[in-house]
């Protein structure tokens, strides 16, 4: 399979369609979103700064998240991988782009989920996440609702919010979003790798298109 590289409006669903392919094709999912919240759990000077850019919506700086993949895909050996929320500026995506040669990364595609304002608004105020095994859900969505009212199917734990899936909070996201990320669509568009898909329809046609983009000609 191919590397994937996603660039999505904030809940667009990155997270479930990783889940499908970590799931079915083994792939090494890369979360930036999960690693910065995972450092906030752990309580430390950094987590509480980190917690306050994001919980504003904000983004952290590019120079610590530079860092932080690159040491990430330092340590990927023949798995394929999924970045799941980076890069999510030009720079990110053009220090990316060196990473990539250096730690000899080829076959990698970028695949851009498209979903409109509305949609994405009510999937950010539905979504729900299990805090062990990281499955996201949605208790507007029929597709992704959990068996059981707000408790994980994989792992029995109630389920949380984050506190950052606010509205006042997506709005900021997301003008951030169409700020900073919007131009590396076009980066990615000029360089002839951006695949764009349709991520309003059901999830198994989603899931079907990128199985077929992702997989090895
Ligand atoms: P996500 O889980 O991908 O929606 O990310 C949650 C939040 O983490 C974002 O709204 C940002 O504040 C921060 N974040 C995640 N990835 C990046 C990145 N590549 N650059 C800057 N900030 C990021």
């Amino acid at each position: 399979m191919r590397n994937i590289i996603f660039i999505a409006p904030p809940a667009a669903g990155k997270g479930t369609v990783s889940d499908y392919l970590v799931k079915n094709f083994n792939y090494e999912h890369i979360s930036t979103g999960e690693i910065l919240r995972e450092e906030i759990k752990s309580g430390s000077l950094l987590g509480k700064e980190l917690d306050s850019i994001i919980s504003q919506g904000k983004l952290v700086s590019d120079q610590y998240m530079i860092k932080l993949i690159s040491d990430k895909l330092k340590s990927i050996k023949d798995k394929a991988f999924i970045l799941d929320g980076f890069p999510r500026t030009l720079n990110q995506a053009e220090s990316l782009d060196k990473m990539l040669v250096s730690n000899n990364i080829t076959n990698t595609i970028v695949i851009y989920l498209d979903v409109d304002f509305d949609t994405l608004l009510k999937r950010v105020l539905g979504r729900i996440i299990c805090p062990k095994c990281k499955r996201s859900y949605n208790k507007f969505n029929e597709e992704l609702k959990p068996l059981k009212n707000n408790i994980c199917d994989d792992c029995g734990v109630e389920l949380e919010t984050r506190s950052d899936d606010t509205e006042e909070t997506f709005k900021v996201r997301f003008d951030s979003f169409l700020e900073s990320t919007e131009p590396i669509v076009e980066y990615y568009q000029n360089k002839g790798i951006l695949k764009r898909i349709d991520a309003m329809v059901a999830l198994e046609e989603i899931f079907d298109k990128i199985k077929n983009e992702a997989k090895n000609d």
